[in-house]
């Protein structure tokens, strides 16, 4: 009696886990096409605005190269952090910084062109909402990128606009102000601003890479322990790997290589 219970509990406990493995996969298949389904229902236009150049979210290359990005600095702590991992390593990154925070911390900016990264705009407020006005997008990415230039010298070339808002009327702006949208790579966005295991967040970075991806991290996040700890595993694995780490505009220049 009790091995026939035992052989009927095995076998509600096979039959359990293949329906659990079966609903698990069937998750991640929805979650993924959803994903891509929901990027192109949101923005109409994106495949044409990347056809074109005017929007990047990677680079098709066979060079074993990524471009790092760390967004909604700069920030006393971590930015800091992040230059000296990135110079431990000799990796080049580009940092796309807040237009009040570049003006809160414009030495650390100055640090950040001083160590040979790029440094883009990720617009002013981050009142991604009021983007939806256009006059209030073409000011505040107006107004961050004077406030870059008149701390570096040097006028950005790059737009991260915040939340990845995409418009029309952005991206034609863009266009006339000579100024590339870099989103990033749907998959290499870990959410590192919430992560909570460093380690998890290192090998998922680490599993996930493939050439010319653009990977979003945080440097402006509250969560940025989580995020340095995790860089300085990943990235002495990823060299080992063949990898190097390359600023977004080096990355664009790797297209097709
Ligand atoms: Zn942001």
């Amino acid at each position: 009696m009790t091995a026939i219970n035992c052989k009927g509990v095995i076998r509600i406990i096979i039959v359990l886990r293949r329906n659990s493995v079966a609903i698990f996969l069937f998750a991640c298949c929805f979650f993924a096409i959803a994903s891509v389904v929901y990027n192109l229902a949101l923005h109409p236009d994106l495949e044409e605005w990347q056809e074109r150049g005017l929007v990047v979210s990677s680079v098709a290359t066979k060079q074993k190269a990524v471009a790092l990005t760390f967004d909604d600095g700069p920030n006393p702590e971590a930015t800091t952090e992040v230059l000296d991992l990135l110079q431990k390593y000799e990796a080049r990154a580009t940092f796309f910084v807040l237009g009040i925070h570049a003006e809160k911390y414009p030495a650390l900016v100055k640090n950040i062109q001083y160590h040979g990264h790029e440094i883009g705009s990720h617009g002013y407020t981050h009142n991604v909402r009021q983007y939806n006005n256009p006059e209030f997008a073409r000011s505040d990415v107006k107004r961050s990128i004077e406030t870059i230039a008149s701390i570096t010298g040097i006028r950005p070339r790059l737009l991260r606009p915040p939340g990845g808002f995409l418009s029309r009327d952005l991206v034609s702006y863009c266009v006339d102000e000579k100024l590339t949208i870099v989103t990033w790579t749907w998959y290499a966005d870990y959410k590192d601003w919430k992560a909570v295991d460093s380690c998890l967040l290192a090998k998922q970075i680490i599993m996930g890479v493939e050439p010319g991806q653009i990977i979003l991290l945080h440097d402006g996040g509250e969560n940025h322990e989580i995020m340095v700890n995790a860089l300085s595993l990943a990235l002495p694995s990823l060299s080992r790997m063949g990898y190097r780490f390359v600023t977004v505009s080096e990355l664009l220049a790797l297209k097709n290589q």
